[in-house]
């Protein structure tokens, strides 16, 4: 805690983001570098905290905000709202995160009936004065005060009709003034006092709304999509005004130092002449191209090339910049390291390697394995069918959805299950869950950084915008003679811009080619598990698209340096190839109760009625040269690199049908006497919580046998592979374990018959610690226990008390709305709970036998944030689904590196 609130851009800098939001971390940075930036203040995201804590600014904050806007005064030489000369500022929102449009800004703060007259001066405009004021009163009552937007535009729309004009620019000054009048009667109308005339209390008002605009509705939501936590507040900008609309010498625009979408270098984004700022980003009124603005007006021009120059050197990133021309000079309104698509990531990262700009560490940094995964998903095949319209390829992706128009009708249809396209003539902040809802988003108007593409591209959401083609309205949207309607399915294709009527096939994403193409080409694995063993090791020969090669290097990079291997779940060859292909080094968890469904169903029927020993004996029998042909299959296909079968898990019920229907056909008079046997089994085997009962170890011990003959498929598949010239390294890994006794029991019993099949074969045994009760007593359980491989479904299960196949539907929705998580615990480790048992388990069972090798099976070991709390608590592997190894692969080497880096939320 400082008692400073107030700092000015001058005091400020790019690393004082917690404090004074990107915005004005960032201003301050372009403030000391030199660069054009209008004089301002920012009131640090602390001052928000504290406002939204006890209800009221800080003591302190008023007289902090007098003395820095004496300061902004005397720079501009004007005073706040002086009826002669007035100076208005805006007020703007800049959290840490940027969060497009979520929260407030209020322009030409400090204009009043008073110094109307005076701006109309000053500026030799009496329309703009008009226009200025017009715009406050909207915007201040607006997001100030809660006047319904509706009225205003009602009142312009009137004023045009009346005028019989188009646009708000045929309106003129006289036109503007009645206006203005109207606007302060529905400011009055709806809030019960006049608009205020003091240009201190405008400012005020418009602070604290900003603070307020950190917890609307639609900002909350945001953040739970981007998983930006919700107590870091907002900071306040308050800037000298600079006007983009004071006639064709003036306007505005946004500009990225590269390509967002695709990472080429060269000058883009988008000018709006004649205009202020926020017309840009609201998507409002259509763009030129930025190179346009060399012909309208080429020192500004030249100056912006020369900054966006300065600022990507200084960045060492891409930066996007918002920029406003007054009367030819050119001001810098914002600047930040901008988002971008996933494949930009990639290949802006490798670029800014090969340019020398960064180093391969930096690069690794600045790509996430979200973006890889993204970057996983099928696109468009090729295809011949004629596009309806094409647009701007705004966030690449193949989406093909059901066209919906409007928000809450997409996120209604999306939880019912349908994939939606939410179309829209251009999207704002309000259109939020919809965006969330939706495979795609598809706008009729609006550039590359209209509302719609930031938004989209944030999010990895597929989004064509500005295809004018389409006259979108509220329930459908036509183009040519065709009418599309809500429920009509189209494709929409965010790489190229074309929309679809209809469904166009989609296939694998070149970058899953490259993995499954690549490891054709590449070195047999060694013998033996390395970290340079990732099966992606061959240069390969064949052109590869920018993007690829990107991918490849900072997967490598990533191998280098990653400390934690990466292992797979796969229950088949084909996944263990695959898997293998995609630079798994070893199969962590294979689950052999997918063995026994399908025909084998009947197999495991007979076990459980089996009433002697040797009808028990019979059915064990029938099944161990199944199991031993599914096991000789995988270890082949993982040959040289461990394989964990885990032995059978799940209670008996599942391999048996369901209890009404048994009980419908016994009482129905259809069934037969096996019916009638098999309904009083599973009468008999019937729990209220089977997850809590019969199942794992607790099954192995009560059915004698069936491990045995599990461990004997094992051995011999190990053998007969062996014998064929592979490298067969099976493991053993005990479910469910409770008590270090259980183990030791399976392993007794284990060990006797690997002896028996072949006598100088040694498996290692080891155990799944998914009770808590194994977590907590790890010291003892590593007794018996080769390895430890953390079940973190079981142990997130049974931590919390949650069902897990129930909790997610059931309540997580409330949870999550109420903050209570974040994200749900069974996607990302919650660590400071079932963490805690994770890191007891690895210390203690280490302390008890240090050559423990220790792994993680469940979902988690997949997913990005809990793959580094793995690296740090000391795991030697993450085990997770074929598809995620790369993921897997590339943030365990993210982990490896010390923290730091972009974060482009
Ligand atoms: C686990 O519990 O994390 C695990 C991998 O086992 P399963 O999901 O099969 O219960
Ligand atoms: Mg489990």
């Amino acid at each position: 805690m400082t008692d400073k609130y107030v700092y000015a851009f001058a005091e400020g800098n790019k690393d004082l983001k917690d404090l004074l939001g990107g915005k004005g971390a960032n201003l301050a940075e372009m403030t000391n570098l030199g660069l054009p930036v209008p004089p301002g203040f920012t009131i640090t995201t602390e001052a928000c905290r504290a406002y939204l804590r006890d209800g009221r600014t800080p003591e302190s904050l008023d007289a902090e905000i007098t003395e820095h806007l004496a300061a902004l005064e005397q720079a501009m030489g004007k005073k706040l709202g002086d009826p002669e000369d007035p100076l208005l500022v805006s007020v703007r929102s800049g959290a840490k995160f940027s969060m497009p449009g979520m929260m407030e800004t209020v322009l030409n703060v400090g204009l009043t009936d008073a110094s109307v007259p005076g701006l109309a001066r000053q500026s030799g405009n009496v329309r703009f004065a008009w226009d200025s004021y017009r715009r406050l009163i909207q915007m201040f009552g607006k997001t100030v005060c809660d006047v319904p937007g509706d009225a205003f535009e009602q009142a312009l729309d009137a004023a045009k009709r009346v005028k019989g004009a188009h646009a708000d620019v045929d309106l003129d000054a006289d036109d503007l003034q009645s206006l203005v009048d109207a606007y302060k009667r529905i400011f009055k109308q709806h809030t019960g006092r006049d608009f205020p005339q003091e240009p201190r209390e405008q400012m005020e008002l418009a602070i604290r709304a900003v603070f307020e605009s950190w917890n609307a509705e639609r900002a909350i939501l945001y953040r739970r999509q981007e998983r930006i936590p919700g107590d870091l507040g907002t900071a306040v900008n308050v800037v000298a005004m600079v006007f983009g609309n004071l006639g064709d010498d003036s306007g505005t625009g946004v500009a990225f130092t590269r390509d967002p979408a695709t990472g080429e270098t060269g000058v883009y984004g988008d000018y709006l002449p004649n205009a202020q700022g926020e017309d840009v980003v609201a998507g409002i009124r259509n763009t030129i191209p930025l190179q346009d603005l060399e012909g309208l007006d080429p020192t500004s021009f030249t100056e912006l090339m020369r900054i966006m120059s300065v600022l990507e050197g200084h960045y060492k990133d891409l930066c996007d910049i918002e920029f406003t021309i007054e009367r030819g000079k050119l001001w810098m309104l914002q600047t930040r390291v901008g988002k971008r698509t996933a494949a930009a990531a990639f290949i802006i990262a490798g670029q800014l390697v090969d340019e020398g700009v960064i180093d391969s560490d930096e690069a690794l940094r600045r790509v996430t394995g979200a973006q890889l995964m993204q970057l996983m998903f099928p696109t468009f095949a090729k295809t011949d069918a004629e596009p309806l319209a094409k647009g701007i390829a705004a966030s690449p992706g193949a989406a093909v959805g059901k066209a919906v128009f409007d928000s809450a009708r997409a996120a209604e249809r999306a939880a019912n299950g349908d994939k939606v396209i939410l179309v829209r003539r251009e999207t704002n902040p309000d259109d939020l869950p919809g965006m969330i809802a939706a495979v795609g988003i598809l706008t009729s108007r609006g550039g590359k950084t209209s509302h719609a593409a930031v938004v989209a591209r944030g999010m990895g959401r597929t989004c064509v915008c500005g295809a004018e083609s389409l006259d979108v309205t509220d329930d459908s949207f036509k183009v040519g003679t065709t009418t599309v309607r809500e429920g009509d399915v189209i494709s929409i294709d965010g790489t190229t811009g074309k929309v679809y009527l209809g469904e166009i096939p989609v296939e694998p994403s070149p970058v899953v080619q490259y993995f499954e193409g690549e490891s054709a080409h590449s070195v047999p694995a060694p013998s033996g598990v390395s970290r340079e063993d990732g099966g992606l090791n061959a240069s390969g020969g064949t052109a590869r698209s920018p993007l690829v090669r990107a991918v490849d290097r900072l997967l490598r990079r990533a191998d280098e340096r990653r400390r934690l291997q990466v292992w797979t779940n796969a229950d088949t060859a084909a996944d263990a190839a695959r898997a293998r292909r995609f630079g798994a080094q070893g199969i962590g968890l294979c689950r052999t109760e997918h063995m026994f469904l399908g025909d084998r169903r009947e197999l495991v029927e007979a076990l459980i009625l089996a009433s002697t020993p040797d009808e028990q004996e019979q059915a064990l029998a029938a099944l161990l040269p199944l199991q031993r042909a599914d096991f000789a299959e995988i270890l082949q296909a993982m040959s040289g690199r461990p394989v964990t079968i885990r032995l059978i898990d799940p209670p008996l019920h599942e391999f048996l049908p369901s209890l009404e229907e048994l009980a419908v056909k016994v009482a129905t008079g259809q069934a037969s006497s096996h019916d009638e046997e098999l309904l009083a089994a599973v009468r008999r085997t019937h729990e209220q919580n089977p997850m809590l009962g019969l199942r794992g170890v607790r099954l192995g011990l009560v059915i004698p046998g069936l491990f045995a003959m599990q461990v004997r498929a094992i051995a011999e598949a190990a053998r007969e592979v062996k014998q064929a010239g592979g490298d067969p390294r099976p493991e053993v890994m005990v479910p469910l374990v409770g008590a270090v006794q259980e183990l030791e029991v399976v392993r007794s019993q284990a060990l006797d018959v690997i002896g028996e099949v072949d006598p100088g074969v040694r498996i290692p045994i080891g155990t799944m610690i998914e009770v808590p009760r194994a977590a907590l007593t790890a010291g003892q359980i590593a007794g018996p226990a080769e390895f430890f491989s953390f079940g973190t479904n079981d142990l997130t299960q049974m931590g919390w008390g949650f069902s897990r196949d129930d909790v997610e539907s059931a309540f997580f929705g409330r949870y999550l709305e109420l903050g209570i998580f974040g994200v749900s615990p069974f996607e990302t480790l919650d660590a400071a709970g079932i963490g805690r048992l994770v890191r007891i388990a690895v210390e203690e069972g280490r302390a008890a036998r240090p050559d423990l090798q220790i792994g993680v099976c469940g979902e988690h070991g997949g997913d990005p944030e809990s793959v580094h709390f793995f690296h740090d608590a000391g795991l030697d592997y993450v085990s997770c689904s074929p598809f995620r190894v790369p993921v897997a692969r590339l943030e365990a080497g993210r982990a490896a590196l010390a923290t730091g880096g972009s974060d482009t939320r």
